[in-house]
């Protein structure tokens, strides 16, 4: 996740400038109107900032004072294990303060921070400040299975009690914990499906290597049966080996696929990739699994198959980018689209990536093209506005993929989802979409006039509300109106309909009219509109207007 540093003024700059780097990737985020230079984006609402920065995960770092930060983050604290680190660090870089987030990284974050800064975090926890290590959140490669005994466990420790180890946990000699092999709390370290000890905590190390060169559509049963009968734990599972030139198995509960040499059979993939010291667990027909005495690192062995995700990013602000797309740009190491989706993309993460900008017409081309460079090994997200299943890149994916090309069997295939334009245009003026509607692209690009019509009589017919996309081009100026002539026919001059221009973007459009005063004019290509069905109807609140379809139907309505 992208740590975000927020500067409230210039004399924080050169602080800020110091933290970045040491904390790669990271994004320096300037005041509005104070901070504008140096950074790399602004923000004008701090609170709407820091609590959708909070919300999507991102560590935040903020050069101001920390009770500004807990006020903001404050209404949002609820669940302990998902919340981002937030630190507060004094602007001249003297201070440096982990306030929220020790599970997931904070006291880590901070002392990072501080040794930069050439100064001391103020780590608070006691379990953290006097063993160095907050149990339920051991290192890298290795999970507790039992986080919530951790607090007793500490205490335990922290009233004088001693932990006994259980196998191996080479990560306890950098801590200070009380050590002692007739201890009464137990430290345990195990690949097997077993309790938790009594008095103690279990860890789990990701260890466990598999080879799988069953065929893809049997490989996630095949595996779990595997792992069944070697009485291993799932989460100890740290790749899954796939020999070069087999298909890839569908992806194992987000466990890393790793291409591997070609091999004579699972058991000699497994044993090549565990590598030294590994043994053989398990080997049955299309599968082996084999056991690293320590924590295997996934990128250290193989390499990554090629991947293609078709990414949402939503109708263009980046608050309605959702953390999984922003992830899966951030893990891309290509980027493709249309230009002007490709811009849509957070400049921080473009930077680092190869950008591919086409022409909005060659979608087919620009499938193969992402197929094409995956195959070589490369992570390639094709961009999409909006969601990429709604009249988009998706569906151009799945068509191109229908005819495989060699060397795309082991590219791995996602679609990451986003907010759709008739979902933000509706979001805008209440719930116009509240009950059944119809979608419709009224572009004639890809399908007869005649079936965009039909489509549109029965959505009409069954009064259902309608949200049309692509409404308007320079090619078919004349559409919208048949449409909406159409739309009379059915619906009194009352129906409420709701337009929404570049919803999301610099220069947003919303109006509501009334059916008999709808003209095609003031609809363009960059325009969602939604009808209403004869149940929509325009309401009031103080100054404000809404437009709502209710959830009742009446009978015989
Ligand atoms: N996949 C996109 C739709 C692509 S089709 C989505 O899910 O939103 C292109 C059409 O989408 C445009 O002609 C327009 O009707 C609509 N559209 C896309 N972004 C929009 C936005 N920000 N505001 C209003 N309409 C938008």
């Amino acid at each position: 996740m992208t740590p975000a540093i927020l500067v409230l003024s210039t004399g924080g700059l050169d602080t800020a400038g110091r933290i970045r780097d040491v904390l790669p990737g990271a994004e320096t985020l300037g005041l509005a109107g104070r901070v504008e230079e140096g950074v790399d984006g602004t923000f004008r609402d701090m609170t709407a900032t820091v609590q959708s920065l909070f919300r999507a995960g991102r560590p935040i770092v903020g050069l101001c004072a920390a009770g500004i930060l807990i006020r903001m983050v404050g209404p949002l604290l609820n669940a302990k294990r998902q919340e981002a680190p937030v630190l507060a660090v004094a602007e001249d870089g003297e201070v440096v303060v982990p306030l929220i987030g020790g599970l997931t990284g904070a006291n880590e974050l901070a002392e990072r921070i501080a040794e930069a800064l050439g100064v001391r975090a103020a780590v608070t926890g006691s379990g953290a400040r006097r063993f160095g290590i907050i149990l339920e959140r051991p290192p890298t490669g290795w999970t507790c299975a039992n986080p919530d005994d951790a607090k007793r466990v500490t205490a335990d420790l922290l009233a004088g009690g001693a932990a006994r180890v259980e196998g191996e946990l080479p990560w306890l000699s950098a801590t200070s914990l009380p050590l002692d092999p007739e201890g009464s709390v137990v430290l345990r370290s195990s690949v097997l499906r077993e309790a938790p000890p009594e008095r103690g905590l279990l860890f789990r190390p990701r260890s466990v290597v598999a080879a799988v060169t069953a065929p893809p559509e049997k490989a996630a049963g095949i595996l779990g049966r595997a792992l069944e009968e070697a009485g291993i734990d799932p989460t100890c599972l740290a790749l899954v080996a796939v020999p070069a030139g087999n298909a890839l198995p569908a992806e194992e509960g987000g466990v890393p696929v790793r291409l591997v040499d070609e091999a004579a059979s699972a058991a000699e993939a497994v044993l090549s990739a565990a590598g030294q010291g590994a043994v053989l667990a398990h080997e049955a027909e299309g599968v082996a699994l084999a056991v690293a005495p320590l924590p295997v690192d996934p990128l250290s062995i193989g390499r990554a198959p090629g991947r293609v995700a078709v990414v949402g990013l939503g109708p263009g602000p980046a608050e309605w980018l959702t953390p999984e797309a922003r992830a899966e740009l951030e893990g891309s190491t290509d980027i493709i689209g249309y230009a002007t989706y490709v811009e849509m993309v957070p400049a921080a993460i473009r930077a680092g990536r190869t950008c591919h900008a086409s022409d909005n017409r060659v979608e087919l081309d620009r499938a193969r093209a992402a197929m094409d460079l995956a195959a070589t090994g490369r992570r390639v997200a094709i961009v999409s506005s909006g969601d990429p299943g709604i009249f988009a890149m998706a569906a151009a994916l799945m068509e191109v993929i229908e005819t495989p090309e060699p060397g795309w069997e082991t590219v791995e295939v996602a679609v990451v989802p986003g907010i759709s334009a008739m979902q933000a245009a509706a979001s805008r003026v209440g719930a116009p979409l509240g009950h059944d509607f119809a979608v419709i692209s009224l572009s004639d690009n890809l399908k007869p006039r005649s079936v965009i019509l039909r489509r549109i009589e029965a959505a009409l017919e069954t009064d259902m509300a309608m949200a049309f996309y692509n409404p308007v081009s320079r090619a078919r100026p004349w559409q919208l109106g048949e449409a909406m002539e159409l739309v009379a026919h059915h619906r009194g001059p009352d129906t409420p309909v709701v337009l929404g221009s570049d919803v999301g973007r610099p220069g947003e459009r919303m109006r509501v009219v009334r059916l008999g005063e709808f003209e095609p004019g003031m609809a363009d290509s960059r325009t969602v509109i939604l009808v209403g069905s004869s149940q929509t109807r325009r309401l009031r609140l103080g100054g404000r207007e809404f437009v709502h379809t209710p959830r009742r139907y009446p009978e015989g309505a």
